[in-house]
């Protein structure tokens, strides 16, 4: 039903996970395969971020020994995308040490019951990563369950290729509450099923040489590996957060350019043919800051998520200008002046290569007096 706005019933009561099932169903493969990797993907990417130091998040992750194969080979991706090294290893410090004094503890006891398996060894609690995955995938098999309702949802699984794969077919089997339910989540199974097994029986067809010559199609030719992910589920994939990464970029660089603004009109230089100070001062202090930022940033704070895309890359990145010191020193060339442009280039190099090096030396002077204070 059509509203007066154009915004259909179904626009206006989105249920839990909407949009990412739409999202995910333009996909190839199982879309809650993908739902529920996306999830797992942003847990691990917060906890390396975030997570590491709360003592709560620490605890549970330390119940369940870290993670699962499948989210331990995740948690390794998204470290090497999001360069969450120094996360991870706080992370597994941590989780060494504790099986590590578990072990020990257990020891003690072994001897006088050697057949059982250690106590020490064996996790106390479900990978937290499987956890928050489960509740997407459940959400979204309670969605397609009844499609009936959901046109869009409906219509974006009519291209004929794999949506759910047969591990999550069953779990939502067992799931859903009623016999309806059962029987569209069998359906949408089904009907996927038999197209790719046409797909297969195609493809087998046209390697015998009478009917070579019709030629396959590239469905034809990977319809295996569908068939393959189907019965299995879909291999991980990655996924990024980028969206608020690149805002902080912007924030930091607009924040960077409104300061080099105002650096510009106190300093001003009084004709084009004098020492362009505002640049110069802004080149400066930009590398001063940065080299005292980048200390803090990598090597004295806890692992934060955006506060490097901000600071490095939009602060500072928006705050010193090359272009302008260029541009300055050909410009100052053009009227003669080549001595100004000459010592203007080479202080700006030199002094703001000092500036930087002082920045970092400072940054760690100041934190090593706190941290023995
Ligand atoms: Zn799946
Ligand atoms: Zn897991």
């Amino acid at each position: 039903m059509t509203t007066r706005a154009g915004r259909t019933d179904e626009d206006r009561r989105r249920p839990v996970g909407y949009f990412d099932l739409l999202r995910d169903l333009a996909e190839p493969g199982c879309a809650v395969c993908h739902g529920e990797d996306r999830t797992a993907w942003r847990y691990l990417d917060g906890l390396l971020w975030e997570g590491v130091t709360d003592p709560g998040v620490r605890e549970a992750t330390r119940a369940s020994h870290g993670f699962c194969r499948h989210h331990a080979l995740m948690a390794v991706a998204v470290a090497q995308r999001e360069s969450g090294q120094l996360g991870m290893s706080i992370l597994f410090e941590d989780l060494l040490r504790h099986v590590e004094s578990d072990l020990g503890a257990s020891g003690t006891r072994a001897g006088r019951r050697r057949a059982r398996i250690e106590p020490g060894l064996q996790p106390h609690a479900a990978c937290r990563a499987c956890v928050s995955a489960r509740a997407t995938g459940r959400s979204y098999l309670a969605l397609l369950a009844v499609i009936d309702r959901y046109p869009r949802v409906a219509s974006a699984l009519l291209d004929g290729r794999p949506h759910v794969c047969l591990p999550h077919l069953r779990s939502g089997l067992g799931q859903v509450a009623s016999e309806a339910e059962r029987a569209a989540l069998r359906g949408l199974y089904l009907r996927d099923s038999e197209t790719l097994r046409a797909e297969l029986l195609e493809f087998i067809r046209k390697r015998d040489y009478r009917f070579a010559h019709e030629g396959t199609t590239r469905e034809e030719a990977t319809a295996w590996t569908r068939a393959v992910r189907m019965l299995v589920g879909d291999p991980m994939r990655e996924y990024r957060d980028k969206p608020m990464r690149a805002v902080s970029v912007f924030v930091g660089g607009a924040c960077g350019t409104l300061a080099r603004w105002w650096v510009g009109l106190a300093l001003a230089p009084s004709s084009p043919a004098g020492f362009p100070t505002a640049t110069f001062v802004v080149n400066i202090t930009g590398a001063l800051g940065l080299g005292f930022a980048s200390v803090l940033l990598t090597e004295r704070l806890p692992p934060t998520r955006y506060l490097r895309s901000l600071v490095g890359i939009g602060f500072f990145g928006a705050y010193t200008t090359f272009s302008t010191m260029a541009v300055e020193g050909v410009r100052l060339l053009d009227l003669g002046r080549t001595r100004t442009a000459l010592t203007y280039w080479i202080l700006t190099l030199v002094l703001g290569q000092m500036a930087g090096v002082y920045g970092m030396w400072l940054g760690r002077m100041k934190f090593t007096v706190k941290e023995r204070a």
